[in-house]
């Protein structure tokens, strides 16, 4: 190890997720079913407002809490979301990360512990750790729920942070409403913060949404336009709460990120006025294309949201199991990256059908074999 890595560099690894990608680079012409963004393009009027933006000069810093349009379009937003809620402020960040980073520079201490269900999104434990926290994953299998209970269970003197996310990635399972109001509930009975990354929220496809701020008014949200608007490369998110806490956040923004993109934020402030109907109708269709492909073969649940699923590899280490669908030209992403377990697998179906068809016909023999 290098002198000059710091500790807290030291405290996590990405080996596991860098050896799929290694593998994934000596394929040719891969079923690639491991892609954690949209398969649809920027919509045209978010890239012509971005180029307008551009070519009229709006290429430096913008205020740290974002372009005034944008922000008041969100605050807008939410405040008709959320009427009652008079002390939620929201602010611009550098995508959902950049937000969800925020959220931890600002609550946690170090050694505070931060719940989140297993399996998670990759980047939760080591946020937490980056910011001296402790992470506290709360084993969700075999259904995923956001189960109260369980979650009640983890919870310590130290534990400063609950953190949610519905629909989830990944394993696509969304919450109900009273799963999100018990944790809201929860939350605000013991004073603890809750954060909920809401940047699935649009690919929600059997039921309605619901955000755990409808049941807690400090909730902090955080959300982007990463995935709702195919923009992962622009870099836009937001973020909602109690405004000393978005205060909070704004200076540490301020003094790492700076701001969102100016030319990407022009490009958000259009996509607001961009439908995205057609393509959840398509993702809902493409939901129960693999699902009924797959469920009779595989141990699965069916995702409500997002575009994953999260199936139980047919041998004993998921990890193996991904290596040979590898081999046999088929990337998926080993369970083991989001979670403690090694039991299961990732496959995003924000791909081409034609992609979907290969993927499912190869798994559906690799269930046998
Ligand atoms: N949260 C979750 C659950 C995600 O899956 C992702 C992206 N994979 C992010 C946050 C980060 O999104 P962004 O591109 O807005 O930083």
């Amino acid at each position: 190890m290098h002198p000059w890595i710091s500790q807290r560099a030291n405290s996590f690894d990405s080996s596991g997720i860098r050896r799929v990608f290694d593998l994934a680079a000596k394929l040719k012409d891969p079923i690639n079913l491991s892609i954690g963004q949209p398969d649809f393009d920027v919509p045209d009027e978010v890239k012509q407002a971005a180029i307008e933006a551009i070519e009229t000069g709006k290429n430096a810093y913008s205020p740290t809490q974002g372009i005034g349009p944008l922000r008041e379009a969100m605050r807008s937003k939410v405040l008709a979301d959320y009427p009652t809620h008079t002390d939620r402020d929201v602010f611009i960040s550098s995508g959902t990360s950049g937000g969800l980073l925020l959220s931890m520079l600002a609550m946690v201490n170090p050694g505070d512990e931060v719940i989140f269900l297993d399996p998670f999104f990759v980047m939760y434990p080591a946020l937490v750790q980056m910011c001296g926290g402790v992470p506290v994953p709360v084993d969700s299998y075999p259904d995923f729920r956001l189960n109260v209970a369980k979650i009640e269970a983890a919870i310590t003197e130290k534990t400063k942070v609950i953190l949610v996310n519905s629909p989830a990635n990944p394993t696509g399972v969304t919450a109900t409403a009273d799963e999100m109001k018990a944790v809201a509930q929860l939350a605000a009975d013991r004073g603890i913060a809750l954060v909920s990354d809401e940047i699935y929220r649009h690919f929600f496809y059997d039921d309605q949404f619901v955000s755990p701020a409808q049941f807690n008014d400090q909730t902090i949200v955080i959300d982007g336009f990463s995935k709702s608007h195919a923009m992962t490369g622009w870099r836009v998110g937001f973020v909602h709460g109690p405004s000393e806490l978005m205060n909070a956040m704004l200076k540490l923004q301020q003094y790492s990120f700076v701001c969102a993109p100016q030319p990407a934020q022009w490009g958000a402030l259009r996509a607001l006025e961009v439908s995205l109907s057609g393509h959840l109708a398509d993702y809902q269709r493409k939901r129960d294309l693999v699902y009924d492909g797959l469920s009779d073969v595989y141990e699965v649940v069916k995702p409500g949201g997002a575009f994953y699923l999260f199936p139980k590899a047919p041998i004993a280490s998921g990890a193996a199991f991904v290596e040979k669908a590898i081999s046999r030209g088929l990337l998926i992403i080993p369970g083991n990256i989001f979670s403690h377990r090694d039991s299961h697998f990732r496959i995003s179906f924000a791909a081409p059908d034609e992609t979907l068809h290969q993927g499912i016909e190869l798994l559906r023999t690799l269930a046998t074999e």
